[in-house]
């Protein structure tokens, strides 16, 4: 027996080879770890792998099997976690020279259901430097490169858990931080931002606290909602997770979504959109009218001031947040010092890239006293103001349609001399993760290049349910 289409298995291929016998988990582990050592190298998509692990939840699986017992909905599925979770044992560099040796004590809540629904985690995926980025480009390790397009970015800060995902390495991929969707639509997966408190983010390694949220990566929005539905739901170790009821979200993929009203916001179809995403975009929106949905034109009137409001409180949180790494706990250690503030000072300096460094600055300066109020506070009230926007847009709409990011992947290197430049690619995500509320990057073909366009539905706080069977009848129109 052998695992031959591997790289093209889905969740319910994998229950449906498991029962059938066709393959055992043990099967799909071994072939997980051949394939994806094998691609590596082209992709960069990992950074460690978690092999015995990965062969020992196998292991369980196929034992449950035999004994007749459920082996879980996720059971045997491999899947590639994001290098700023925690996996007991494992290590957990953030993409950071500084946690270059770090070994994560204990398992974030998200994995641990997720391994207990029978997923095996086969590795640690490559991202940006502690999840600051849109391009991986910031790895202190290595780019991961676009899987669609190798000489192009695969998107950030998640890029090698989309890579993963589009390459074949693995079907699912779990990940952080504000862009999930940017990276699943530049390499033509499926990515999904929860709504903020829906999935513990207890075992995430902190950049920006009331920004960061971990989500699913998948090739299909089925697969993308099984896994959601894992992971969701109260952590009493988190107290932002949210206890508001976690929907059957596969079983509400009926396809019927006749009626349903959706909002085009103008904003996000301004100047500065690339004119095949655009078209992409529009096309996607004609197929989803055709399915039976009414669009209502709307505008999110703050959405001009989501990157300075988003690049104010995300380098504020991150300042306070990385305090932590001193050189005293977790960290590596500068050789180069002699008193105990030159220890921190050369540790922190050896141990951070230049784009984190950025942020801590910044952060530092937003916070510091004299301009509180006139940059950290200000961005707290024009926050409230973008999250009002999307609560006047939910009052008359079931979900809001748009681009996900302005172009299609940059080639590498484009835009890392320009940190404005690449904020800006994150300008359609940025806003619902300051506003809180849910949404998914579903592929909506592809420029003329080949290179992936993504859809975003944006659908209200904890209303993944709508967001999910809007995406699905979508994909399967
Ligand atoms: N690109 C955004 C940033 O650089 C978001 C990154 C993320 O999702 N973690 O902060």
């Amino acid at each position: 027996m052998a695992v031959d289409n591997y790289s093209s298995l889905t969740v319910d291929a994998i229950q449906q080879g498991l029962r059938s016998k066709a393959f055992s988990a043990v099967e799909i582990a071994q072939e997980a770890q051949r394939f994806c050592e094998a691609e590596n190298p082209t992709y960069g998509a990992f950074l460690s792998f978690c092999a015995a692990r990965a062969l020992n939840a196998a292991e369980a699986v196929d034992k449950k099997l035999a004994d007749g017992e459920d082996p879980g909905a996720l059971a045997g599925v491999p899947i590639a976690i994001k290098d700023v979770i925690l996996v007991e044992g494992e290590k957990n560099t953030c993409a950071s020279k500084i946690l270059e040796n770090f070994v994560a004590p204990y398992t974030a809540t998200a994995v641990q259901r997720i391994e207990q629904a029978g997923a095996l985690v086969i590795g640690k995926a490559n991202c940006d430097e502690f999840a600051m980025g849109s391009s991986n480009e910031n790895s202190a390790y290595y780019p991961v490169k676009n899987p669609a397009a190798p000489d192009r970015v695969p998107g950030g800060s998640s890029g090698g858990s989309a890579a993963a995902v589009a390459a074949g390495m693995a079907p699912l991929g779990s990940e952080t931080g504000g862009s999930i969707r940017q990276p699943a639509s530049f390499c033509g997966v499926v990515g999904v931002l929860p709504t903020y408190g829906r999935v513990s983010r207890y075992g995430l390694s902190a950049f920006a606290s009331s920004l960061d949220h971990i989500g699913p990566f998948s090739r299909n929005v089925k697969d993308s909602a099984r896994l959601l539905g894992v992971m969701a739901g109260k952590d009493p170790r988190d107290s932002t997770s949210a206890g508001a009821a976690v929907a059957d979200y596969v079983a509400g993929l009926d396809g019927n979504v006749k009626g349903m009203k959706l909002g085009v916001p103008k904003e996000y179809f301004a100047a500065g959109l690339d004119p095949e995403v655009k078209t992409r975009v529009e096309e996607a929106i004609a197929a989803l009218e055709k399915l039976g949905c009414e669009m209502v034109d709307i505008s999110l009137p703050h959405t001009e001031y989501a990157v300075a409001t988003y690049y104010l409180i995300c380098t504020a949180e991150a300042s306070a947040n990385l305090a932590r790494y001193d050189g005293v706990r977790y960290t590596m250690r500068s050789k180069n010092a002699e008193t105990l503030s030159e220890m921190y000072r050369n540790t922190r300096h050896e141990g951070f890239g230049k784009e984190v460094t950025r942020r801590i600055i910044l952060g530092t300066y937003v916070l510091s006293s004299g301009y509180y109020e006139a940059y950290y506070r200000k961005a707290q009230k024009v926050r409230r103001l973008i999250y009002q926007d999307f609560k006047n847009a939910f009052a008359k709409v079931d979900a809001i349609v748009t681009p996900v990011s302005p172009s299609p992947a940059f080639p590498l290197g484009a835009k890392t001399s320009d940190p404005l430049e690449m904020y800006l690619s994150d300008i359609y995500t940025i806003t619902s993760c300051l506003a809180g509320n849910c949404g998914i990057s579903v592929p909506c073909g592809a420029t003329s290049e080949g290179l992936p366009v993504g859809l975003q539905i944006l659908a209200d706080h904890f209303a993944e349910d709508k967001m999910f069977r809007l995406a699905d009848a979508y994909e399967n129109r």
